[in-house]
């Protein structure tokens, strides 16, 4: 079982950003009251079994105080058989990480970290309105290793507009020296909900060029892998296995509960999305009720979605899973896509599994796209 607490709060709006947030604190402790409400609320919502991982996402979980944090957890441990080994994992923003609270987030029980450094060169931190120094990105990762917490990930983005590769080059030298054993690295996307999408419509920004973005995807998985890191989806690089289990179980369609605003759960058969408003979230569990709208997934939806999250990653998608979604309904309507695409040399098939080949890997959203099926 896995659970998924959105903790819906930021210092500041990084101007790439889409995730639901507020910079307004002044609910917080009614918000996170609210969040251990839902996870009474829902304790019934997965079946019975261990919890084996819990990640704290946001917004910026490392904004909570110690007694928040405890608060929650000590919540979650009373209503969840909490599995011994659980993978429990916080996101967190290098502002907010210095000795003392790194060492609260390990004595709460937090064993891995997510870490948005993002970048560490300081211009395109203030391009993209990070609320930390290129400085405070790089002590932050020692400062959490000194804690005793060794399971770190971090998150990078690619693609920031550039006059050459050497920046991206060197933050992942960077990166390589930290020796941390799990990097996520994003291509940085223009939403329109942003301020780099209001620029963009402005013409204060140029769009990010495909080609460009393309070309610092081959040069960051390329250098990841001389470096030992192993690419286990499209984003996510880890060195001697240590995947995040938390999103391993995403990708793999395992049912997980998600709790706070915005966050979304899946039991297999539907997924709920809640209410992406923290007074509106508030005041309905307040009440007593949960505000999310249900999603009943159809066949299609299954099978779509597997094949969505599955080709992203080195587990692939099974045949036979494809048929049994679709009631049969996959090699009918996407049968010849797939060996076009597969003549093409973007995917292969081995053992009945399909897998993205590394031409494949740059276009594995479309590929997906292009065998959906109705
Ligand atoms: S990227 Fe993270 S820190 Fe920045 S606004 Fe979004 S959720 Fe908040």
């Amino acid at each position: 079982m896995h659970l998924y607490i959105h903790i819906p709060f930021c210092k500041q709006a990084c101007h790439y950003c889409d995730f639901h947030f507020s910079t307004n604190t002044t609910n917080k402790r009614a918000v996170v009251e609210a969040i251990a409400r839902e996870i009474v609320l829902r304790q019934s919502y997965l079946p019975d079994g261990d919890m084996e991982t819990i990640y704290f996402g946001g917004g910026t979980p490392s904004m909570l105080d110690e007694a928040e944090l405890r608060f929650l957890l000590d919540t979650i441990h009373r209503q969840f058989r909490v599995a011994p080994n659980a993978e429990i994992t916080l996101e967190a923003n290098p502002d907010d990480l210095n000795a003392a609270t790194l060492q609260m987030f390990a004595k709460s029980g937090i064993n891995r970290l997510s870490i948005g450094i993002q970048s560490f060169h300081e211009p395109h931190l203030r391009f993209m309105n990070r609320a930390h120094s290129a400085v405070e990105a790089e002590q932050c990762v020692k400062l959490a290793q000194d804690a005793g917490i060794d399971n770190i990930s971090i998150d990078l983005i690619y693609a920031i507009p550039a006059e050459s590769h050497a920046i991206l080059l060197s933050d992942l030298s960077k990166a390589f020296t930290l020796n941390v054993p799990h990097i996520s690295a994003y291509c940085l996307t223009i939403e329109p909900q942003t301020a780099f999408g209001s620029w963009l419509k402005k013409k204060k920004i140029k769009p990010i060029e495909e080609e460009y973005a393309a070309q610092q995807f081959e040069i960051l998985v390329g250098s990841l892998r001389e470096n030992g890191y192993e690419q286990y989806e499209i984003s996510n690089f880890a060195r001697n296995s240590r995947y995040s289990n938390h999103n391993s179980s995403y990708w793999k369609q395992h049912p997980y509960l998600g709790v706070g605003p915005s966050a979304h759960s899946y039991n297999g058969v539907s997924r709920e999305y809640n209410i992406s408003n923290n007074a509106k979230y508030l005041e309905a569990i307040q009440k007593g009720s949960i505000p999310a709208t249900i999603e009943t997934l159809s066949p299609a939806d299954q099978t779509n979605e597997y094949l969505l999250t599955g080709l992203r990653t080195k587990w692939g998608v099974e045949r036979q899973k494809l048929e049994m979604l679709s009631a049969g309904a996959f090699a009918l309507q996407a049968g010849e896509e797939l060996e076009r695409i597969t003549r093409k040399g973007w995917i292969k098939e081995d053992s009945g599994i399909l897998l993205l080949t590394e031409a494949g890997k740059l276009f594995a959203d479309r590929i997906a796209s292009d065998l959906f099926i109705d």
